[in-house]
């Protein structure tokens, strides 16, 4: 089915417009708090704040804590406690929301995303679907390898853009975004150009579900923007959000930070870090570890130190550069 894009019509690529300033950046760590963090977390946490720290910027704690069934304030309270007990201060957010763009807490940010919702759906490139995980299972081919489902557009309206998609729609029903069928170009600090077309990757996709509940991609890019964040650092399994972010910065006229995907911390049989693995959560960490030797150890997987040693945040700021990070996928412990 043709799509029409015409905010897109002048190019067959599309790129993200760079936040501008890039001098004094602003960073932030966006944990989801269901557990306790582990390795993998710290990982991102570090890296983030010695990029901001390191070029005197600001770094933001931003909790998303979108999934009420998951997310819980005992974790969230032991997230901002293993930060401090690192020496990762943040300068806006957390709990007791200091700064100037709070609430910090996406559970208290509704009316922003439904703002920005209320923005996409009035471009027409949005529209109710009243599929189940099931019919979409059934409608997809071939499925892919790593479980992604691709959205066929069985909902999809036959012309787009449909500002009037929404009139009188009975029942239930998410809202999904129409995708197009072109590349979007983006560059990652850390692994490089990155090409991806959205409607190959993962199709039309949800921005919220029929229960009401906001998608991370949207409430992501309307806290990113709205917190002036210039600096994406994050796991390399959001690689593709990156793509689907950009496209909705795109729509609402937001600017595109900078993106870093680190690699995955995974543990010695070669699986990704989970808040399930207690061997390497904080718990743990602080029982067998002091700060500084767990900094030392996230340095030396960071290639910023030839060797797993103690070492201090302030003595490894200056140490710090994208450039010894290696692009691979992941570090095996
Ligand atoms: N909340 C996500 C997580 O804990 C991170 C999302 C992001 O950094 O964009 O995995």
């Amino acid at each position: 089915m043709p799509t029409i894009h015409p905010i897109f019509s002048s190019s067959d690529t599309i790129t993200g417009v760079p936040a501008s300033d890039t001098s004094s950046p602003i960073g932030r760590f966006a944990p989801s708090p269901t557990g306790r963090m582990h390795l993998g977390n710290l990982f991102t946490a570090l890296l983030s704040w010695l990029s901001v720290r390191s070029r005197g910027g600001r770094w933001v704690l931003r909790i998303e804590d979108l999934d009420p069934q998951r997310s819980k304030r005992e974790a969230t309270i032991l997230i901002e406690e293993d930060l401090r007990w690192l020496g990762l201060y943040w300068d806006e957010g957390g709990l007791e929301n200091r700064g100037p763009h709070g609430p910090y807490s996406q559970s208290e940010r509704h009316n922003l995303y439904e703002e920005a919702l209320d923005r996409i759906k009035a471009t027409g490139f949005c529209y109710p679907c009243s599929c189940s995980r099931a019919d979409i299972l059934a409608t997809q081919a071939p499925h892919q390898s790593d479980g992604r489902v691709i959205y066929g557009g069985h909902c999809r309206p036959a012309h787009l853009p449909d500002p009037n998609a929404f009139q009188a729609q009975p029942g239930r029903y998410a809202v999904r975004l129409n995708v197009p069928d072109r590349e979007i170009e983006f560059c990652d600090i850390i692994s490089g150009r990155q090409r991806m077309n959205l409607s190959k990757e993962c199709g039309d996709f949800i921005l919220r579900r029929a229960d009401g509940a906001w998608a991370y991609q949207l409430a992501v890019v309307v806290d990113d923007a709205a917190m002036g964040v210039t600096e994406v650092v994050r796991g390399n399994d959001l690689l593709l959000s990156a793509a689907q972010q950009i496209y909705l910065q795109q729509l609402l006229g937001y600017p595109t930070p900078r993106y870093a995907h680190l690699p995955l911390i995974c543990n010695s049989s070669g699986q990704r870090l989970s808040k399930r693995d207690h061997s390497l959560s904080m718990e743990a960490i602080r029982e067998k570890s002091t700060p500084e030797e767990t900094i030392g150890l996230l340095a030396h997987l960071a290639g910023l130190i030839p060797e797993a040693a103690p070492i201090s945040l302030s003595e490894l700021i200056p140490l710090f550069s994208w450039d010894k990070l290696s692009p691979q996928p992941s570090i095996i412990l």
